[in-house]
Formats: C-alpha cells, sequence, structure tokens
C-alpha cells in the first residue's frame, strides 16, 4: 500500500472485484449501460437486477465518462459504471479517454462522498489496451487526484489475475516512486 499525505492509499490487489467492501466498486461497462461481458457481467450477477434496473434509467455513457447506480445485493454501497476505449492503435484519443474514466470516477465518488472505491483493469479485457500503457495511464491519474483532493481515502485496484496484478503493481511502484 502507498499512501499520499498521509491519509489517501492505494493499493493493487488480485481478486474478484464484486467481493470488495469498499464504499464502490468501479464497472468497466458499454455507452449502453445495459449489460455485457467481463467484469460487467460479475457485478451484475452479484449484484442483482437492480442495478440493471437503475442503469437503464441512465440513458447510456460516453465512452470517458461515469454515471453512479446504487450496489444492489453487493458489499458495496455503489457502483460507478464508467466506458472505457476500445483500443483501435493508440492515435484515436485512447489514452485521453481511459485517463478520463479514472478522473471522472473519482470525480463521481467524491459528489456521492464516496471514500473508498475499487477499480478493474479498466479496457484491458475485450477492448484490448495494452496492460502495461493501461496501467501506466491509471496509476498517473489516480495519484494525480488523491495528491490534489483530501476526499478519497482508498483506491483499490483488483486485478483478476496474476499477470495483470503484477503489472500494475510495477505502475504503482514507478509513479509514487515508493
Ligand atoms: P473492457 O471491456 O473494459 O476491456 P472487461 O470486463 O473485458 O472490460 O475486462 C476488464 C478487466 O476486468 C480485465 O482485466 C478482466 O480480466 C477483468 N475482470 C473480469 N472479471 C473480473 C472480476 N470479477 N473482478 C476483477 N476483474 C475482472
Amino acid at each position: 500500500m502507498v499512501c499520499i499525505g498521509g491519509n489517501r492509499c492505494m493499493e493493487t490487489v488480485q481478486g474478484d472485484i464484486t467481493l470488495q467492501k469498499v464504499d464502490a466498486l468501479v464497472n468497466a461497462a458499454n455507452t449502453s449501460l445495459l449489460g455485457g461481458g467481463g467484469v460487467d457481467g460479475a457485478i451484475h450477477r452479484a449484484g442483482g437486477p437492480a442495478i440493471l434496473e437503475e442503469c437503464r434509467a441512465l440513458n447510456g455513457c460516453e465512452t470517458g465518462d461515469a454515471k453512479i447506480t446504487t450496489g444492489g445485493n453487493l458489499f458495496a454501497s455503489y457502483v460507478i459504471h464508467t466506458v472505457g476505449p476500445v483500443y483501435e492503435d493508440g492515435k484515436q484519443g485512447e489514452p485521453e479517454l481511459l485517463a478520463s474514466c479514472y478522473r471522472r470516477s473519482l470525480e463521481v465518488a467524491v459528489e456521492n462522498h464516496i471514500q473508498t472505491l475499487a477499480f478493474p483493469a479498466i479496457s484491458c479485457g475485450v477492448y484490448g489496451y495494452p496492460l502495461e500503457e493501461a496501467a501506466q495511464i491509471a496509476l498517473e491519474e489516480c495519484v494525480a487526484f488523491l495528491k490534489a483532493s483530501t476526499a478519497i481515502r482508498l483506491v483499490r485496484f483488483v486485478l483478476f489475475n496474476e499477470t495483470i496484478h503484477r503489472v500494475f503493481q510495477n505502475a504503482l511502484s514507478q509513479v509514487t516512486g515508493c
């Protein structure tokens, strides 16, 4: 765990995001917000139909933006749905859009008095973002946010397998110098 200013901490763990006991989970959704595979499918399965019902009222979400629902049956009280970019060649605005996902998710968290949250590796599944680049962007954006704001106490990256976990762990050390 790496802490900034004494009370804003970041960590990487290997595991299933749906089991995390934090105020909010971030979901790597698609623009329809009406469900998909990967981490989106897992969150909707674990959280139950209430989340999808709330998503229907949100009229989708643009790539790089984030919207919030309650957490249904999850331990987490909220789910923040963000839409990562589909990776093409890295020259279609993908880095800015991916950074925006993390920033907007954190902004929505602060607006809703959320203090602890868990992120998956947004865009690193079917959306095909190269892992090292995605991890660097994710960690840089979150560190910058925590330096500028005192509202969030914990950002936990929950990585589904050992390979992705190692990449995010390295990026955390590199970005923070710890
Ligand atoms: P995207 O469409 O943004 O690429 P995916 O859901 O396909 O989203 O994948 C994003 C990341 O989430 C991938 O690294 C995938 O391995 C991971 N993932 C899938 N299920 C879970 C889960 N239950 N907990 C944490 N991470 C998960």
